[in-house]
């Protein structure tokens, strides 16, 4: 942690304000390339620093990406110390806090009802062989036209026209939303929010059941009602603060072609028929900041991969409640690879960890097992436990032809393997055998009232000084 806090709730621009006052906002030259050249930079201070452009390709619009791209930094937007953050999701999506209906929306400052979106966005391209330009940290809001339920999400939304996105929907709420009304023949209307504060940002990807608005989830992280404000085009509630406010519709029985697309697992997504929106309006802050998240960049996985940690960690815990903590690890695209750390697992348990990991989400393909003195977080620890705790004949779990991630490109169109890893002691085990070498008060060791640099002289005094 930092000693300046940030204040819970601040905004973008507090967040921006905090990152710089950090040392952790970098600045471009003015005139970027749209196309390679913002990603280029973001992916070069990937988890260094949040990066700000002015100008990008000539657009008088400036683009921020990298706003979350280290674990410590989303504890800090959501005021709680790094260890809490998991505990601390969970809790505010228990929790959920009604959102508050404002008229006073800055996020409608200028309205454009004729939507123009590469002329009055600078949206970039990021991958190689993306497709042109995607608008990627648009929170996607939905609305049931029956209930008044929302949901958000983000998805990938590629530039088809002037007004018209291809999207990429995931079997998921939204897709529920929509897939309902199509059977009426009706559009779902939506709107697509860019430039939120991180706390929203965060809450947009909380695995929570389907009736549940995550922008209820941004209130329980903020500690207060974030505030809302209805689009103008239609019945949609979106973050009043927001930088910019895409009013549409996903269009009823249309599809059209859709990628390919640079995602999480550093591969292409692939081109195919996918789902269509189209852009009714387009309103935004005075003088509005876009955002951007680069595909496969740390922020991309961070911003997934927290959030399934806390519900993991919650599902995990109600039927083992051995299991203390889990980590998705960046090697394994904060995604595939879970790792678990139990605590005094009975004979087996740790094998029923592992086949109850399996079922809890498709994605997860390899699982390791791992004990109370390894630290889940640290992949070296846990690679450590798999060298020294595991015999493959013994702790090795595999189930064949089960679904995977569509996106692992070693999967048969998603249907694949599953490994889990039991890299934990064995309960009979020798009492010696498996206790890990430590030096006594080395932890406490107060280093700067012992040591300090050498000096020039050291070799002198190093031999001359008498203790
Ligand atoms: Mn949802």
């Amino acid at each position: 942690m930092t000693s300046t806090r940030v204040p819970v709730g601040a905004g973008l621009r507090g967040w921006l304000d905090h990152l710089q006052a950090t040392g952790r906002l970098s600045m471009t030259k003015p005139g970027v390339d749209l196309r390679f050249g913002v990603a280029g930079v973001a992916n070069r201070l990937d988890g260094v620093s949040a990066s700000l452009f002015p100008a990008p390709g000539g657009h008088n619009v400036p683009i921020v990406s990298g706003l979350l791209s280290q674990r410590s930094w989303m504890a800090e937007a959501a005021g709680l110390e790094q260890s809490e953050l998991i505990a601390g999701f969970e809790n505010a999506c228990r929790s959920p806090v009604p959102s508050e209906e404002t008229s006073d929306a800055t996020c409608q400052q200028v309205v454009h009802r004729d939507v123009d979106l590469e002329k009055q966005l600078p949206i970039p391209t990021h991958n190689e062989h993306d497709h042109g330009a995607y608008i990627t940290a648009g929170l996607l809001i939905a609305r049931r036209p029956d209930t008044g339920v929302q949901n958000v999400s983000i998805h990938r939304l590629q530039v088809s026209g002037p007004d018209r996105l291809g999207a990429l929907l995931l079997p998921r709420h939204t897709l529920a939303f929509f897939e309902e009304q199509e059977r009426e023949h009706a559009d779902l209307d939506i709107a697509i929010v860019v430039g939120v504060d991180p706390l929203t940002l965060m809450a947009s990807q909380a695995i929570v059941p389907i009736d549940h608005d995550e922008l209820e989830i941004a209130g329980a992280l903020r500690g207060a009602p974030l505030p809302v404000t209805k689009c103008i085009t239609n019945d949609v509630r979106v973050p009043a603060e927001a930088e910019f406010v895409l009013e549409g519709r996903l269009l009823s029985r249309v599809r059209e072609p859709e990628g390919p697309f640079g995602e999480f697992p550093q591969y292409y997504g692939e081109r195919t028929e996918r789902h269509v929106i189209e852009v009714d309006a387009l309103t935004h802050r005075e003088a509005p900041i876009y955002h951007t998240i680069v595909g496969g960049g740390l922020e991309h996985l961070l911003l997934g991969g927290i959030p399934r940690e806390a519900s993991f960690l919650s599902q995990l815990r109600r039927s083992f409640p051995c299991v203390r903590d889990v980590h998705l690890s960046r090697g394994g695209t904060c995604r595939y690879h879970l790792y678990v750390q139990v605590e005094n697992p009975k004979p087996g348990e740790a094998k029923n960890v592992i086949l109850g990991a399996f079922g809890i989400h498709y994605d997860i393909k390899h699982v390791t097992v791992v004990d109370t003195d390894v630290d889940v977080h640290d992949p070296t620890e846990v690679e450590w436990a798999v060298a020294t705790r595991f015999q493959a004949d013994r702790d090795l779990v595999t189930v064949a032809g089960t679904q995977g991630s569509k996106l692992d490109p070693s999967t048969d169109d998603g249907l694949g393997a599953k490994m889990g890893l039991d890299a934990t002691v064995p309960t009979d085990a020798p009492e010696m055998r498996f206790t890990r070498i430590r030096v006594p008060g080395e932890v406490e060791i107060a280093l700067e009232q012992v040591t300090s640099p050498a000096p020039d002289d050291w070799l002198e005094r190093a031999t001359t000084t008498n203790a």
